[in-house]
């Protein structure tokens, strides 16, 4: 008998009550297409001499591809990596009253480029210019797509077709495509590098100044630190010395915390408020760094030369969309209350976390990562972890952490691999790493109220020694 007769035709299929749930919650297009693939790669298997798979296989496999196509790209994954402002994995988490916020700005129309008072047009950086002004000491600010748009728009603008004076040892890449010297390429300005890379004085800066430059620039060196003989010039000092110039002075911070982080105990990192004091024209930082807000750029600083910036006709094409807005208004808000800073700021709080809490979650959750994982050649343990703020803020400091340290029990490291692929391959995937022979899951960023989905989708890992 022909093997090919004993298929299910499509009509069959599509009756079958698993599919027709399935038709359900996927739609009639997307499940016929399945069935119809499915039945093709039976028939050419059946062709090659395999035997037909029966109708139960057939609905199994359009099932398991069903759920496959339905599951979003953009997938929320536990971020167990250490690194708690992970640029990959989205940065800062945003509190509760920035999601709220947006969530109410998605719904529904907002006052987005409308002046409710009078009725007539408004200017949607007036959402944050206030309070952006007020956090920072600056006259006025704008937001656009992120921190490179932010000095892009700012170069383009101030410094079309001229010199920007920079110190050499400032000349930065930062992860991905984001090198400084190539910025000022695209923006239109020509970079000239003063000092050296360790040692940058003020006559350098003094002895490049022609009637070609258009500003003096400094830029955090935000993922690396220069130390031993080194020498950077203080922000007041090129302030004064551009001023006397006639040119401005601006400042890219990256990442800008608009407090004092030494308060909750992190090492301090310079705030656009103590550019501003120092004489800064202009300033600019990201939203979702240490500020713990949504991917934004920031400027902030003189009236003046803001309005130049925001009428340079790219900034209508590197402005924030209303979500941005929302999400970035609630978060300036908590800093409005730096009492509360501390809980309410989800990125703080998750680097403000004490050890001992982290630790705790980690004798809570052990019993169940042990449990899924008994079955091969390895050892699970509470480690004691190093947590990295990340997003290149603070390079060299390291925040006491801990979690789990998964150590092969012979030489073969190849298990290792395995099990963080299998956790990868997790419903909410889990995020660790591999660092000197074991494979670390830092437990600082798994929120209390996460531990119940953490563990309870451990017991379907799949046999990661298979
Ligand atoms: C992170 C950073 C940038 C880029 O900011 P994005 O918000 O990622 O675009 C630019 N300059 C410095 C100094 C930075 O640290």
């Amino acid at each position: 008998m022909n093997p090919l007769a004993q298929l299910p035709s499509v009509d069959r299929l599509l009756s079958d009550a698993t599919v027709a749930s399935l038709i359900d919650s996927h739609g009639r297009a997307v499940v016929t297409q399945l069935v119809r693939t499915a039945l093709a790669e039976a028939r050419e298997a059946a062709r090659a001499g395999t035997a037909p798979p029966d109708a139960a296989s057939l609905v199994g496999a359009v099932d398991a591809r069903a759920a496959a196509l339905a599951t979003p790209n953009l997938r929320p994954v536990f971020n167990l990596t250490g690194t708690v402002l992970h640029t990959n994995l989205g940065r800062a988490p945003l509190p509760e009253e920035a999601i709220a916020a947006l969530v109410d700005a998605a719904r529904s129309p907002c006052a987005l480029e409308y002046d409710i008072d009078t009725g007539g047009r408004g200017d949607r950086d007036d959402i944050v210019n206030d309070l952006l002004c007020e956090l920072t000491g600056a006259e006025a600010a704008t937001v656009v797509n992120n921190n490179a748009a932010a000095v892009f728009l700012l170069l383009n603008t101030l410094a079309l077709k001229k010199e920007v004076i920079v110190s050499r040892g400032e000349l930065i890449e930062i992860g991905g495509a984001f090198r400084v010297p190539d910025i000022m390429k695209r923006a239109g300005s020509r970079l000239v590098e003063v000092g050296t890379t360790n040692r940058t004085h003020l006559r350098d800066f003094r002895e490049a100044i022609t009637p070609r430059t258009a500003m003096l620039m400094k830029i955090h060196a935000s993922n690396y630190t220069i130390q031993g003989f080194t020498h950077a010039v203080p922000e007041s000092e090129l302030a004064v010395l551009a001023h006397e110039h006639g040119l401005p002075f601006v400042v890219d911070l990256g990442s800008g915390t608009l407090t004092d982080l030494a308060r909750w105990g992190l090492p301090h990192e310079p705030t656009p408020r103590e550019a501003i004091a120092a004489g800064a024209d202009l300033v600019t930082f990201s939203g979702d760094k240490l500020l713990g807000g949504p991917q934004a750029g920031l400027l902030v600083g003189s009236r003046d030369l803001l309005g130049r910036i925001k009428k340079n006709p790219l900034k209508r094409a590197l402005r924030v969309g209303k979500l941005t807005l929302a999400a970035l208004e609630a978060v300036l808000r908590l800093y409005r209350d730096p009492d509360r800073l501390g809980e309410r700021l989800t990125a703080l709080a998750q680097l403000t976390r004490p050890e001992a809490e982290i630790r705790a979650a980690a004798g809570r959750l052990l019993p169940a990562l042990q449990a899924a994982l008994a079955a091969l050649p390895v050892s699970v343990e509470i480690a004691p972890l190093k947590s990295q703020i990340g997003s290149g803020s603070l390079p060299v400091d390291r925040l006491p952490s801990a979690g789990f340290a998964i150590r092969p029990q012979g030489k073969k490291s190849g298990v290792l691999h395995r099990i963080e692929a299998a956790l990868r391959g997790l419903r909410r995937p889990v995020i660790g790493r591999i660092d000197d022979g074991a494979l670390l899951l830092d437990l600082r960023c798994l929120a209390a109220g996460e531990e119940t989905e953490f563990a309870a989708q451990l017991s379907t890992l799949s046999r990661p020694g298979a």
